[in-house]
């Protein structure tokens, strides 16, 4: 079995919390607009313009607010006040600037990993915000190589591994996410690595791969210092 070179990691809610974030910014969402609906029906609809919006405006919390907005708009037959909107878009200007503390282990894992691997960071959302957070974070001198994708798919990571590294054979890929981490990483001939989080965004669920050789799920990032010494 070929050895391992280059491995990836995922950024949000692998090497620090973000989902809650947006969890937050949805309760208070539904507050905003607890006079048009109840709580399940303004989540809801929240939640179906957001899947429908990627398609449109990609992941991130720019394409979050703006389905923010567009959900209060139809919500309220276009009634909502503009004091409302102000609102809703400062909501998603305070998760441009949340605190971004590595979890416990990931900063030693990374110091260990570097000196005998590539590491690279393969992340989605917005350019300006996951540089902000690579920034803020600490972690950044790490890293070999930054990959802010608009999508994480097989041929995305076939690219990514071919050109940081010697292909995606001698790649793992790391993250919370089975849909974009872990099933097109491995579909792409890599090993994928699925470390859960504790709060997960539906559009980032996926079935364990049928073919589990290059499969694992780990408790932490740091658990990966033994898998890595047991590939080789
Ligand atoms: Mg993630």
């Amino acid at each position: 079995m070929p050895y391992l070179t280059t491995i990836g990691f995922d950024a949000d809610d692998t090497l620090w919390h973000h989902e809650r974030y947006f969890v937050a910014a949805k309760a208070r969402f539904v507050e905003l607009l607890a006079g048009y609906g109840e709580p399940e029906m303004v989540g809801s609809r929240l939640h179906d313009t957001e899947i429908a919006n990627v398609r449109d405006y990609g992941f991130g919390v720019k394409s979050f607010t703006l389905s923010m907005v567009e959900t209060a708009v139809s919500l309220t037959k276009g009634t909502i006040s503009a004091a409302v909107i102000g609102e809703i878009i400062e909501l998603g200007r305070a998760m441009l600037t949340h605190p971004v503390d590595p979890f416990p282990g990931v900063r030693e894992t990374l110091e260990t990993l570097k000196s005998t691997h590539r590491l690279l960071v393969v992340t989605r959302g917005d350019l300006f915000d996951q540089e902000r957070k690579l920034t803020a974070s600490g972690l950044l001198p790490f890293f070999d190589e930054i990959e802010i994708v608009s999508d994480k798919t097989r041929p995305i990571y076939e690219r990514i591994f071919t050109r940081h590294g010697d292909g995606p054979q001698r790649a793992m890929m790391i993250g919370n996410s089975m849909r974009a981490d872990v099933v097109p990483a491995i579909a792409a001939g890599a090993w994928g690595v699925h470390v859960p989080s504790e709060l997960v965004w539906s559009l980032d669920l996926a079935d364990d791969p049928a073919d589990s050789q290059r499969f694992r799920r780990l408790p932490d990032v740091a658990a990966v210092l033994p898998l890595v010494e047991e590939i080789g």
